[in-house]
């Protein structure tokens, strides 16, 4: 007989940290190929300045770069901090996700979901682009789990989808309307689809509230002063973790403000 399963036992986050690294290293490999439209799978990994072939024990999730030392032993190059940075991150959101959700199917509905999120605000930050993998393919994600776990109901998935949508075109044409030009990507648009598919309809609110208010307060100062566009994904996907993680509690808050 085994004891029970302890969502605090050490092992037990340790595996899970360990399954956030490798998909964050997996993760690092999606946002640099899709945008260019490249497999995920062919060809392997090869150093983009002197294309020596990556070897299996350099892919190795965060030890592989510790192990070169954040070099490429052929050439020297420094290796971008994202592709460690990334996999830090996925391994604590897997790991947190097990820690506050126990070994339930929530715990990898939420992971996906903020990994989800997290290639998409790294999509667009290098390339102002959000590939539809992560868009519309998180969608269909979101609703397929919605069933199985305890986020909205399978009805509400599909509603939230549709008004993350719909909501996001509505924004998008006011921006073309008010500004002469796109305001705002198709991207964001079908971005906003994938969130709605995971939070529901008030999720879906909310992401707009904490994402527009963050992105004024963060990128409008900088985006004025560059004139560079602002990558609102970022902002949208910073939003819908906020939401993910602290919607209910947002909402309540608000609601007592409100008096309701
Ligand atoms: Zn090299």
């Amino acid at each position: 007989m085994t004891g029970p399963i302890l969502v605090h036992d050490p092992l037990t986050l340790a595996i899970a940290a360990l399954v956030g690294a490798a998909v964050g290293s997996f993760l690092n490999v999606c946002v640099m190929r899709w945008p260019v439209r490249m497999s995920v799978f062919a060809p392997p990994s090869r150093c983009v300045q002197c294309e020596r072939r990556i070897r299996w024990f350099e892919n190795l999730p965060l030890l592989g770069y510790l192990l070169v030392r954040g070099r490429c032993t052929g050439c020297g190059v420094a290796l971008s901090l994202q592709y460690p940075v990334v996999e830090a991150v996925a391994a604590l959101v897997w790991a947190g996700m097990t820690a506050r959700w126990g070994l339930e199917w929530e715990a990898l509905r939420g992971s996906l979901f903020l990994t989800i999120l997290l290639g998409v605000a790294i999509a667009d930050a290098r390339t102002y682009t959000i590939p539809d993998q992560f868009s519309l393919g998180g969608a269909a994600i979101g609703i397929a789990l919605a069933p199985l776990a305890g986020g909205p109901e399978a009805r509400d998935a599909v509603l939230g989808a549709a008004l993350g949508l719909g909501l996001l075109w509505v924004v998008a044409e006011l921006g073309r309307l008010a500004l002469g030009r796109d305001a705002m990507g198709g991207g964001d648009v079908k971005m906003m689809a994938m969130a709605g598919a995971f939070l529901g309809p008030w999720g879906v609110v909310v992401t707009l509230f904490a994402g527009s208010l963050l992105g004024a307060l963060i990128y409008g100062p900088v985006s004025l002063r560059s004139g560079r566009p602002v990558p609102f994904g970022i902002f949208l996907a910073l939003g819908a973790a906020i939401a993910y993680n602290w919607g209910a509690a947002l909402a309540a808050w608000y609601g007592g403000l409100l008096g309701m």
